[in-house]
């Protein structure tokens, strides 16, 4: 399962069509608060599963996505945070 087309909607979803013929959608508010790197999951361990952030608008921006392989996508967020690499399959499990 890979992405065939990613894209931004309305500056708020990301929208995934599949190679299965399925779409997903994510909202970037979710898909920041899910970002599966180090600093991300420590903090959110830190502080709880309860814990809401509230993001500024560059951190639910997306500067850049990049396909790595054949398993992952790259989220650059325009805040400048890059470490977030998304399997395929956790994204869309994430999404909805
Ligand atoms: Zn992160």
């Amino acid at each position: 399962m890979i992405p065939v087309k990613l894209s931004v909607t309305d500056k708020k979803f990301l929208d995934v069509k599949w190679d299965d013929d399925t779409e997903t959608r994510i909202k970037l508010a979710n898909l920041r608060m899910k970002c599966p790197c180090a600093a991300c999951s420590s903090e959110r361990a830190e502080r709880g599963e309860k814990y809401i952030p509230i993001y500024s608008d560059e951190e639910l921006t997306i500067k850049e996505i990049k396909i790595i392989g054949n398993y992952a996508v790259e989220i650059i967020w325009k805040d400048g945070h890059d470490t977030g690499i998304y399997e395929f399959g956790y994204l869309k499990k994430i999404s909805n």
